[in-house]
């Protein structure tokens, strides 16, 4: 048995909250290597470097719902707790760093005092229920999906039958025409369509990115809204009873998936509800291709508009948001949400107080009309804090940003991930443009440095992004970036897509632009793998 069903099967993770005093009173030495494992049901990690004894803790936020004294909370335990950082994540979570051991009671009491939680954010459980951040306020979309997504949050948080599942469990459900959640990438992503009959949903399972990302494969049935939890439920248990417990680097559901089938699947999916599901044959995917939900924007809501802010990387302050907290209560909304595209709006704002709205927010140090840059990229958590990392990726991404900004402007949607190892939590390999942390020895001398996937996409776009078989030192990434874009620019047939251009354009041609941006040592250029 590995030693993470080991310390599972000794006791579940949920119990570790038993052990929390003796932590935080006995610091890291004294945890038990259990300990570790255990404290990730409550979102609590051990952050790099490990000796210094500090913790990251990952709230645990579905649908991204918050609202302003929500966001006072988390700014609050930020600046005491963890020298003022936040970073939101992929799944719309927000993450402290720098977290003693002896804070950690307090940190989840003003949680829990708030409504808030980490429960079950990391571990082999169900993760945070991702859901689109304008559900309910946006003009095009197709369901509100709100209701369901707490519904399905408050069926798995705490449910010891689903408490020890072979590994992490992510679960995306929307009713976004654009279908923000990205279910290509989640092992249940469940998004709507337009069918004769009204709005039905698709369901697909099996879906990840990591060392071997795999999109979601259709169920092969469309749903009711009525049937969202109950499916999920019956998915999850198929997962944690037929799941492989043995191997950590294969026991995902999507290797489930491609091992047994789609007809099996949906057969043991069906067994475990009693029912047969109506089988229909998978709409076409969709086209649109900008799934951020940013900029200023009016809500169906008349007289009422949401604010999309883009953060670079995820990366905030708690000082930033006490900052949003007041305008948000200056101007009555109540509700804040934070992306999966590691974002944060405010909702419900008035439209014809829009103007100072904006001053506000600028003067804040938010930008309510992100550049096409601000709008692209994306950050894992890197070296800074992450133990698995090879790379730093968030003051890359900055530095990036704040380069391309000023030398290049593009006029469609692109994404860009900076991710600081295989692991792909910044999802780089279904972005535009996905930047993997790598490590290159040159002339004895080891060096930072990037390998760059071109291509990826999702939707009718689906693609992972293909190895262009360079890899860019650090420091020129914005080079690099900047001479592939002009490329693409000078290159591009009509109203081709940058995604488009990519899988058109010779890999030769690729690899060429990125490395006419810069001059470095050829060995250096040319390294793959
Ligand atoms: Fe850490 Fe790698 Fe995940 Fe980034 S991709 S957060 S570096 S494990």
């Amino acid at each position: 048995m590995n030693p993470v069903e080991l310390a599972k099967s000794e006791k579940d993770g949920l119990d570790v909250l038993e052990d929390l005093d003796r932590i935080a009173q006995g610091g890291p030495d004294s945890m038990r290597p259990d300990d570790e494992i255990r404290l990730r049901w409550y979102g609590i990690y051990t952050q790099r470097p490990a000796e210094d004894g500090f913790f990251m803790v990952r709230t645990r936020i579905p649908g991204g719902e918050l609202t302003p004294s929500g966001l006072r909370t988390i700014a609050g335990i930020a600046r005491d707790f963890g020298r003022d950082l936040a970073d939101v994540t992929v799944r719309q979570n927000i993450q402290f760093h720098w977290v003693r051991a002896a804070h950690l009671p307090e940190l989840l009491e003003r949680l829990h005092a708030a409504g808030l939680t980490t429960t079950e954010s990391c571990g082999d459980c169900v993760r945070n229920i991702v859901g689109c951040a304008v559900s309910g306020v946006d003009a095009e979309e197709l369901y509100d999906t709100r209701a369901i997504v707490r519904e399905v949050n408050d069926f798995f948080v705490d449910n010891r039958a689903f408490s020890n599942l072979p590994r992490k469990f992510k679960i995306a459900i929307t009713g976004c025409a654009r279908h923000c959640t990205y279910p290509e990438v989640n092992d249940i992503g469940i998004s709507p369509y337009q069918s004769d009959s009204g709005v039905r949903f698709r369901v697909r399972v099996g879906g990840g990115l990591s060392t071997s990302p795999r999109f979601s494969r259709d169920l092969g049935v469309a749903i009711g809204p009525e049937d969202i939890a109950p499916v999920s439920a019956a998915i999850a248990e198929v997962f944690r009873d037929e799941g492989d417990r043995k191997n950590r680097k294969r026991n995902r559901l999507k290797f489930l998936v491609e091992a047994r089938e789609i007809p099996w699947f949906r057969e043991a999916v069906e067994a475990r509800l009693g029912r047969s599901l109506e089988q229909t044959p998978e709409p076409p995917p969709i086209l649109e291709r900008d799934r951020v939900h940013l900029g200023i924007h009016p809500q169906r809501q008349e007289g009422l508009a949401y604010a999309g802010l883009s953060l670079v990387g995820g990366r905030t302050s708690g000082s930033e948001l006490e900052r949003l907290a007041d305008i948000a209560e200056r101007y009555g909304s109540e509700r804040v949400r934070t992306t999966s595209s590691q974002n944060i709006l405010l909702l419900d704002l008035p439209i014809n107080e829009l103007p100072a709205i904006r001053r506000d927010l600028v003067n804040s140090g938010f930008d309510p009309g992100p550049s096409w840059i601000r709008r692209s990229i994306l950050a894992c958590t890197g070296i800074q804090f992450c133990k698995l990392a090879v790379a730093e990726t968030k003051t890359r991404a900055e530095a990036i940003v704040d380069e391309l900004e000023r030398r290049i402007t593009i006029d469609e949607p692109i994404r860009i991930s900076v991710t600081g190892c295989p692991n792909a939590c910044g999802q780089h390999h279904i972005c535009d443009i996905g930047l993997e942390g790598s490590v290159v020895t040159v002339d004895g001398v080891k060096q930072e440095a990037f390998q760059v996937f071109l291509g990826g996409g999702v939707g009718v776009h689906e693609a992972f992004g293909r190895r262009a078989g360079v890899r860019v030192p650090s420091e020129r990434l914005a080079d690099a970036l900047v001479s592939l874009l002009e490329g693409y620019r000078e290159q591009r047939l009509a109203t081709e897509t940058f995604q488009a251009f990519c899988h058109r354009a010779e890999p030769d041609v690729l690899a060429g632009l990125l490395r006419r941006g810069i001059n470095e040592p050829a060995e250096l250029l040319s390294a793959a793998g």
